[in-house]
């Protein structure tokens, strides 16, 4: 049955071939060559370099006629835009995504991260997936709309950005600041949700499409106490006023809220006998203690991921830090959150500060593109469901979310589990088939939203 339905998956995009004109092995071939040259630009941040990335971009959009803009920073680091221009009739639709990746280890990947080799249909390297294949997808995208000449209804924003694994403060929030023309749109497709070849481990294609994500909250909590031999133990210590605290932070039950798209998110996912919990805050609290992944969906998580005191095996140190990862589900107040940490840590001497914090409102689901993108899904792959997610990292979307402007992490590639690991992992990758099939369904949601 399932091999039925793959067959039927290729007709019917042969047909699409067919109808749009284009040659999609030659597109998918384009594509994977501009990938490779891309995945050799190393703008592995720190320190980022993306002017050599934006200037790539640049480069393949002038050999086809489309202008484009840097947007320098500073000597080495730059955010660049291009602008397919519509008619106007409808407000402009931004493909955003990053040039910088994260840096790589040589010594345990399989291939060089930074040579774009293809192997066996397989493209490797820094990038393949988070997310120069996206920012591929996205130009390739762009050439063929005006390869093809076709009359747009709204402007197309083609917007590179730098620094977004870092933070963005040289990337999307220095372009918040500087160009704000960028952020005049309706739409915005980024990274932020995969398709999946299985789910909960029930192999069936779904594409989540993300419409709002984790807000991060990075806290330090510092101890201090009274230095000393450490053979002569005494209370005042600070790290294990320290590990106190800590722990009571670990073994804090937070209850579950189930957010309106989480559980439409999981009602589709019953539906297609994926998920086979009573879908309510109730049902769903004790599924969550033991599947990491949806307590991430249903709570504020907390993970401690940095800890530093002491500078002698025999010296009780006078200082003690630890950072918490801190990630607070749209909608939760992060001075609320940080007043519940202190009450749980319930003593004084240990401060708690706030490092890095970030929130962001959730994009509606019922709109046009979630609509445009959930057809095309289903027509690509039949079997194929859409979910709406949140994701739990965050993405350069948060900006344009806090401006009004609807966003969505929707990557139109099926990958398998073992593919979504190598993502800031080892041995990062992606099939020239996915590739190539990434393209035609963005290509065809595109094409829908600013032509039809
Ligand atoms: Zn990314």
């Amino acid at each position: 049955m399932i091999r039925l339905a793959a067959r039927k998956g290729r007709l019917r995009r042969r047909r699409q071939v067919t109808a749009s004109g284009i040659d999609w092995d030659a597109a998918t071939r384009e594509a994977t060559d501009l990938l490779c040259r891309y995945i050799t630009v190393n703008t592995a941040n720190p320190p980022g370099n993306e002017l050599l990335g934006a200037r790539f971009l640049a480069q393949v959009l002038r050999e086809n006629g489309i202008d484009s803009e840097t947007h320098p920073v500073d000597a080495q680091r730059a955010n660049m835009s291009a602008r397919l221009p519509g008619d106007g009739s409808k407000r402009p639709l931004v493909l955003l995504n990053h040039i910088d990746v994260v840096p790589a280890e040589r010594e345990f990947w399989q291939e060089d991260p930074f040579a774009g080799a293809v192997k066996d249909g397989v493209i490797w390297g820094r990038g393949a997936l988070d997310m120069k294949s996206m920012a591929v997808m996205e130009l390739m995208t762009l050439l063929l709309l005006r390869r093809q000449g076709l009359p747009l209804r709204r402007d197309i924003v083609f917007l590179a950005c730098a620094d977004e694994e870092q933070g963005g403060v040289a990337g999307i929030d220095w372009l918040d600041a500087h160009h704000p023309e960028l952020f005049d749109a309706e739409y915005v497709i980024n990274e932020g949700g995969y398709g999946s070849t299985e789910m909960f481990g029930v192999r069936r294609p779904v594409f989540s499409c993300s419409v709002g994500e984790k807000g991060p909250l990075w806290l330090r909590l510092v101890a201090h106490g009274m230095p000393g031999h450490g053979s002569v133990p005494h209370p005042d210590n600070c790290l294990e006023r320290l590990v106190r605290a800590l722990y009571k932070v670990q073994t804090w039950r937070r209850p579950i809220t189930l957010l309106p798209e989480v559980a439409t998110m999981l009602e589709r996912l019953k539906s297609a006998g994926i998920f086979g919990e009573e879908v309510s805050e109730q049902g769903l609290t004790g599924v969550a203690e033991s599947n990491p992944l949806l307590r991430a969906f249903l709570t504020d998580t907390v993970s401690t991921t940095m800890c530093n005191a002491g500078v002698k095996s025999n010296v009780i140190p006078a200082v003690a830090e630890a950072t918490l990862d801190c990630r607070l589900l749209p909608g939760h107040d992060p001075a609320a959150f940080i007043e519940q940490v202190k009450q749980v840590i319930d003593d004084p001497r240990v401060e708690v500060q706030q490092v890095m914090e970030s929130h962001t409102p959730i994009s509606p689901v019922g709109t046009e593109l979630f609509d445009v993108i959930d057809a095309v899904s289903r027509e690509t792959a039949p079997d194929a469901i859409v979910i709406p997610s949140i994701a739990t990292g965050f993405t350069d979307s948060r900006v344009f979310r806090r401006r009004g402007v609807t966003a969505y992490g929707f990557v139109p590639c099926l990958l398998e589990p073992a593919e979504v690991a190598t993502v800031h992992g080892n041995d990062e990758r992606i099939p020239v088939e996915k590739l190539g099939l990434g393209l035609r369904m963005l290509y065809e949601v595109v094409r829908r939203m600013c032509v039809e």
